[in-house]
């Protein structure tokens, strides 16, 4: 019995490339239509911090920002590809062409085609760059500016299990799609759940601006001191080192007094 082209080490029947590595690129490849709509963001988003960042203006325009390197990931994933397609079609096709000329095209494609995939003569350069010019644009992703982290994802899958990918949103924006499992999330329902979450946890003045801020909520140090000091929030314990502690509820109830309670206030 012959073994994985990638030296993965599993044996291989009818095909170069194992099942477990396919997977591994189809798991990628569906994940390309969520990343085709981030790479858009990303590179037309106006940034404000962060590397890579290009300023193209036009005479009498206003100044267009634009992510460089996102831009450059993104060609270089089209260049992935459409190569990967051509060199299958080539090598395998008949009759005639039919993939869309766009990330999610060229990726759906090849995710019809997963025999040619794992058959071709060099699958395990097709497995290796295309994993890799994937995760390159998922990384430039993850590293731009007016993402919102929205805890792991918890959709329920085809196969009975929870999705656990981490989900995140885009300032701006109402919904958010898991990469993984491709599910939309209403952004404001699930910050609001993630809120109702910590309701009832402790922190000292400096954590739980940290805490609300992650959760898409302002309140800075120095807004929930005035409080203490205007009598609204009450200190509920004191950490290790003697330092006051709040509740996140207490807090939360002053900033958005009409929530009472936030569990059932989703959307
Ligand atoms: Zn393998
Ligand atoms: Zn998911």
């Amino acid at each position: 019995m012959s073994t994985c082209i990638t030296n993965c080490g599993r044996p291989v029947e009818d095909a170069l490339l194992c099942s477990g590595c396919w997977g591994e690129v189809e798991q990628a490849l569906r994940s390309v239509s969520w990343l085709a709509d981030e790479l858009e963001v990303t590179i037309t988003k106006q940034a404000r911090t962060g590397r890579g960042i290009g300023i193209a203006t036009r005479a009498s325009e206003t100044p267009i920002l634009f992510n460089a390197e996102a831009r450059d990931r993104k060609d270089e994933l089209r260049c992935t590809l459409v190569g990967w397609v051509r060199v299958l079609w080539e090598h395998y096709g008949t009759g005639r062409f039919d993939a869309e000329d766009t990330l999610e095209g060229l990726a759906s494609w090849l995710l019809r085609h997963p025999s040619w995939c794992r058959m071709h003569p060099a699958a395990d350069e097709l497995w290796d760059e295309l994993r890799d010019s994937i995760r390159r644009a998922v990384a430039i992703v993850d590293l731009a500016p007016g993402r919102i982290y929205l805890a792991p994802c918890t959709a329920d899958l085809e196969d009975g299990e929870m999705c656990r990918e981490e989900l995140y949103g885009r300032e701006n924006r109402s919904t958010a799609r898991c990469r993984a499992c491709g599910t939309e999330w209403d952004v404001n329902a699930r910050r609001q759940w993630m809120l109702a979450r910590v309701h009832h946890e402790h922190a000292n003045s400096v954590q739980l601006s940290g805490l609300l801020a992650a959760l898409g909520v302002e309140a800075a140090p120095s807004t929930i001191r005035t409080y203490v000091q205007q009598g609204r929030l009450k200190v509920r314990s004191r950490d290790q080192r003697g330092k006051p502690q709040y509740r996140v509820g207490d807090l939360l109830e002053i900033l958005f007094p009409t929530d009472h309670d936030l569990t059932k206030t989703a959307a």
